[in-house]
């Protein structure tokens, strides 16, 4: 019995929707095969099924034998072609930020000791806790004949063991709903047939287990780490950890007792199991430090969700800190410091205390509704590129969004994402945030940033040439599907939509011509959707020159500040020899933003700002005073601006 069919799971089987496939093979006892062009592989090993690298779109066929194999491929089938009939997926674990290492691109050299990649936010400082379990070494002892049933006796009952030990941390009641998703991955591995399999033929074959549990983890992990997908390549050293566990088991050892970190301590590893990350005492570690892993490891998901600083990436500079007393980290830089001199303590302990202290007393703002004099409320809204930003927001007390990068969303694929997971994504977020809106940017590409699916050409002045609306509007194949989407999306709650790069009036008709599009073919195949105010992002000269103008044609403006710095000022806001040009307080930009403002009030439409300056405190008071009604800007600051903006009133 055998069906094919395309396949579509949002970005292919990898991790969370294998894992699910697994499970649903797993619930029948036929053998079943998904096949892949010439490929073939057992559908019930999730590792299998991962290196198979199935993509959304691509052909394949599920084919069965046994007594329920007509069951089976109908249930399979079902999956791939509607795999959200079931439980929805946590994004959140699936798609970690991606953009971390960016950060550190284009900073000036500081006179940190060492540097890895900023991993998770904030600053730590405090005693260093090493976490450096012995180096297990293939044995490669020769077993003989008469002993492999023994051997193989030991093998089961280490898988046994490691299985047992991760169900009884699933069971943990206390254990985060993020960290729990992980383990489970990780508990999937320890029981995949592949790796089971592979150690217990090589130890029939006479190899030792530890040996062979080795070689079939190596093997495993090497294969993944080949794969053309960050995500995938982080999953080796899932299976590296899952094999060390096992090869502790055979030995009777225990890795180095976390439990015994005193509180305040930062925990430096060469590398760290998520597994054994998540059974730690989280509450007492200030800061991680490793040296492997990245920005999409699950050693950093972990670190983001519970809010501790982590520099992740070390390399083999992490050996230097093995026998140190102190450490100091910071964890938006990625700058570390071994055994700091009381300059650096001093400023890390000031910076720390007095973030804390601010954050402490601007909580009271969370909820407040900043007002103008005049009773006029001024929304602080929050800049976010992704799902798993929602809380922070929402935590912040951001009144809507006030900018929503959709690069994020195309370049952390393979692929361009699709109209339909598009649509999912924005009406998750307009739901989160209703009764208060979100505005989203329309695909913002070219520049400094490139996605998958669109070449882009060898340019001069990239910042001057083909990016945002140019390149969406030459490319209806790209921008239709976003625009689809948003309208589909619009029904969930209150979406505005906002074009970045605009430089002419013409560029909002073309647009306004492709919604009109849009909506006679979603009347035509009867699908829902809501309009969207349209409003255009002052970035450009041009668009400050025309602002009267095209102040007739949206319902607002959004003052993307650090774009329009750099094109006023003539100064690349990514060249750090022209940084001090950069200045947004420079008469040039002041004037530009008031002439913005000055349109936007005189044709009566909502005037914003989403660049960078629209969080700072010794700014807000001026552009208040212009006449801005709404600041978006990083979730961090919200609170402060809030007060900001009280501040001014009160001081009235
Ligand atoms: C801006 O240019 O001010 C802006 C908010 O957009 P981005 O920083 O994403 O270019
Ligand atoms: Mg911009």
């Amino acid at each position: 019995m055998e069906r094919s069919t395309i396949v579509r799971v949002h970005d292919g089987l990898h991790a969370r929707p294998a894992t699910r496939f697994v499970s649903l093979a797993k619930g029948f006892e036929c053998d079943i095969e998904l096949v892949k062009a010439d490929k073939s592989i057992n559908a019930k090993s999730s590792v299998k099924l991962m290196l198979l690298g199935v993509k959304e779109n691509e052909e394949v066929t599920v084919r069965a034998a046994g007594a329920d194999a007509v069951e089976a491929v109908e249930a399979l089938i079902g999956f791939l072609e509607n795999p959200h009939s079931g439980t929805a997926e946590s994004k959140a674990v699936e798609h970690p930020a991606q953009s971390m290492p960016a950060i550190l691109e284009g900073r000036p050299e500081i006179s940190a000791q060492l540097r890895g990649v900023p991993a998770s936010e904030g600053m730590a400082i405090g005693p260093a806790f090493g976490f450096f379990p012995a180096v297990i070494d293939q044995e490669n002892r020769v077993i003989a004949k008469d002993a492999i049933p023994e051997e193989l006796i030991r093998v089961k009952q280490a898988f046994a063991t490691v299985q047992d030990r991760m169900n009884a941390s699933l069971d943990a009641a206390d254990l985060a709903t993020s960290d729990r998703g992980i383990i489970a991955a990780l508990k999937d591995i320890a029981c995949d047939d592949d790796l089971v399999d592979g150690a217990r033929k090589l130890v029939e074959g006479g190899m030792d287990a530890v040996s062979a549990v080795i070689a079939t983890t190596s093997r495993i992990a090497s294969d993944f780490a080949l794969l053309d997908d960050p995500y995938l390549n982080a999953r080796a050293d899932d299976i590296n950890a899952v094999g060390r566990q096992i090869c502790l088991a055979l030995l009777g050892q225990n890795d180095v007792n976390l439990d015994a970190i005193s509180e305040g301590s930062i925990l430096i590893a060469e590398d760290i199991g998520a597994w054994d990350l998540a059974r730690a005492p989280l509450k007492r570690i200030a800061g991680i430090i490793c040296g492997r892993g990245g920005a999409t490891s699950h050693v950093a998901i972990i670190a983001r969700g519970h809010g501790i600083p982590a520099v992740l990436g070390l390399g083999a500079d992490v050996q230097r800190l093995k026998n140190i007393d102190i450490v100091a980290l910071d964890g938006h830089s990625g700058e570390v410091f071994d055994n700091p001199n009381p300059d650096i303590v001093a400023r890390f302990e000031r910076k720390i205390a007095e973030a804390a202290i601010e954050k402490q007393t601007l909580t009271a703002f969370k909820d407040f509704i900043p007002r103008r004099k005049d009773g006029t409320t001024i929304e602080i809204a929050a800049n976010i590129g992704s799902l798993e930003e929602i809380e922070v927001a929402q935590e912040a007390g951001a009144m809507g969004i006030g900018l929503f990068r959709t690069e994020l969303l195309f370049m952390r694929h393979m692929h361009l994402p699709s109209e339909d997971f598009q649509t999912e994504t924005y009406a998750a977020l307009a739901s989160a945030f209703a009764p208060y809106s979100v505005i989203v940017r329309t695909l913002d590409i070219g520049g400094d940033k490139a996605i998958s699916g669109v070449e882009f050409p060898d340019e001069d002045n990239p910042f001057l040439g083909w990016r945002g609306i140019r390149m969406c509007l030459d490319r209806p194949d790209v921008f239709k599907p976003q625009l689809r989407a948003l309208l589909r999306a619009s029904v969930k709650g209150t979406i505005k939509v906002m074009l970045p790069m605009v430089s002419s009036v013409e560029e909002v008709r073309a647009t306004r011509a492709l919604i009109d599009e849009c909506v006679s073919e979603l009347d035509a195949e009867g699908k829902d959707y809501a309009l969207f105010d349209l409003g255009v992002m002052i970035e450009t000269p041009a668009a400050v020159l025309i602002a009267p103008m095209l102040a007739r044609e949206v319902s607002f403006f959004s003052i993307g500040t650090n774009d329009l710095t750099q094109y006023i000022m003539a100064a690349d806001r990514l060249n750090p020899t022209v940084a001090k040009l950069n200045d947004v307080t420079h008469p040039a930009v002041m004037t530009a933003i008031e002439m913005t403002t000055a349109a936007g009030v005189e044709a009566g439409i909502m005037v914003g700002m989403c660049g960078e300056a629209a969080g700072r405190p010794d700014l807000i008071p001026a552009f208040i005073k212009m006449g801005l009604t709404e600041l978006s800007m990083s979730p961090s600051s919200i609170q402060r601006a809030k007060k900001c903006v009280q501040d001014l009133t009160l001081a009235e």
